[in-house]
C-alpha cells in the first residue's frame, strides 16, 4: 500500500534507489540480528561451561573435606584404642609391666598431641590462608630460631645439627610462623629419620637471584622410590626399614607443601634409601629485593 502509494508521487528511479535502500537496511538489521543471537548463544554456552566446573570443583573439595574428616578420624581412633588398652592392662595387668604400660601410655599420648597439633595446623592455614598477612621475612633468621629450638632433640639423639646461613639473602614475603613452621617440620623429620650422623641446614640465593633456598640435607634412612610421589599426601606415610618404628601422623610434609604454595615457592626432594635425604624449598625473593 505505501508503495502504490509512493508509485503516484516519485518518480521510478527514486522509488528504485529507495527500494534498494531499504533492502539492505533489512538485511543489514537481520545480520545484526543473527550476530547478537550467536554472540548471545555463545555467551550462554561459555557460562553453562564456568559452571560444570564450578560445579564439579565444589564436589571435589567437598569430596576431599569429606575424605579428610574420615581418615583424621581414623588417624584418631588408633591412638584412642591404644590408649584404652594400655588403661585396662594398667587396671587389670601385673604390676611389674606397669612402668612399661606407663612408657606406652606416653608414646600414644605424644602422638595424640602431635596428631591435634597438626590437624590444628591445617584448619588454620586453611581457614587463614590468603597471602594478606605476608611481610618481608630474613629467612635466616627463621631457620636460625628453628636450629636453636631443634638443638637439643638433635644432641639427644647423638646428631650433629648444622646451620650454614648465605649472607646478604634479602626477605622473601611471607608469614614469619608459617616460614618457621615449614623449617620446624623439615628439620624435625631430618633428625626423626636419621639415626646416626648429621643433618645440615644451610640458605643460599637461587641461580636467578630471584629466589631464596633453604636445604636441610640428612644421613638418615633415606626414602625408597615409590613413596616419593606420595610424601606431600595428606596422612601419607614411607616405608621404615625392617625392625624401624619411627612414628608419625603424615601430615607433617602435607603442611609443609601447603605453606610453600601460598607462598609461592617450590619444594623437591631427592635421597638415596640408606644414604639420606634433602629437602629445597626455595621462595621468591620480596619484590623490591629481586635481582634483574
Ligand atoms: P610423618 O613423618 O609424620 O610420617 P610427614 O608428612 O612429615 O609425616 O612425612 C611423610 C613421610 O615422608 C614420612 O612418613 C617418611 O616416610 C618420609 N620422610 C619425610 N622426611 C623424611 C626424611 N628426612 N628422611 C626419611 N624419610 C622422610
Amino acid at each position: 500500500m505505501k508503495i502504490m502509494r509512493l508509485q503516484s508521487v516519485l518518480p521510478m528511479g527514486v522509488l528504485a534507489g529507495l527500494l534498494i535502500l531499504e533492502r539492505s537496511a533489512r538485511e543489514r538489521a537481520e545480520r545484526a540480528l543473527a550476530e547478537l543471537k550467536s554472540n548471545l548463544e555463545r555467551q550462554i554456552a561459555d557460562h553453562a561451561a564456568e559452571l560444570a566446573t564450578a560445579n564439579a570443583q565444589l564436589r571435589e573439595i567437598n569430596y576431599l573435606q569429606a575424605k579428610f574428616i574420615t581418615d583424621a578420624a581414623h588417624e584418631l581412633r588408633s591412638p584412642l584404642n591404644s590408649l584404652k588398652l594400655r588403661l585396662h592392662l594398667l587396671e587389670n595387668g601385673k604390676p611389674e609391666r606397669h612402668a612399661h604400660y606407663i612408657a606406652e601410655l606416653k608414646t600414644q599420648l605424644e602422638r595424640l598431641a602431635q596428631l591435634s597439633e597438626d590437624l590444628l595446623n591445617i584448619a588454620r592455614l586453611e581457614a587463614g590462608g590468603a597471602t594478606n598477612h605476608f611481610a618481608p621475612v630474613d629467612l635466616n633468621t627463621v631457620v636460625d630460631q628453628v636450629v636453636i629450638a631443634y638443638r637439643p632433640l638433635a644432641e639427644a639423639a647423638g646428631l650433629n645439627l648444622t646451620f650454614a646461613g648465605a649472607p646478604d639473602l634479602g626477605p622473601v614475603m611471607g608469614q614469619r610462623s608459617q616460614l618457621m613452621q615449614v623449617g620446624s617440620n623439615l628439620v624435625g623429620n631430618a633428625i626423626r629419620y636419621t639415626p646416626t650422623g648429621e643433618v645440615q641446614v644451610i640458605t643460599t640465593l637461587a641461580a636467578d637471584r630471584k629466589q631464596v633456598c633453604m636445604v636441610v640435607q640428612d644421613s638418615g634412612i633415606g626414602i625408597a622410590a615409590d613413596d616419593l610421589p606420595h610424601l606431600f599426601d595428606r596422612f601419607y606415610r614411607g616405608q621404615q626399614p625392617e625392625g624401624t618404628s619411627i612414628s608419625g601422623t603424615g601430615l607433617g610434609l602435607s603442611i609443609v607443601k601447603e605453606i610453600v604454595d601460598l607462598h609461592g615457592g617450590t619444594i623437591e626432594v631427592q635421597s638415596t634409601v640408606g644414604a639420606g635425604s634433602m629437602f629445597k624449598v626455595c621462595l621468591p625473593l620480596a619484590p623490591a629485593t629481586a635481582g634483574v
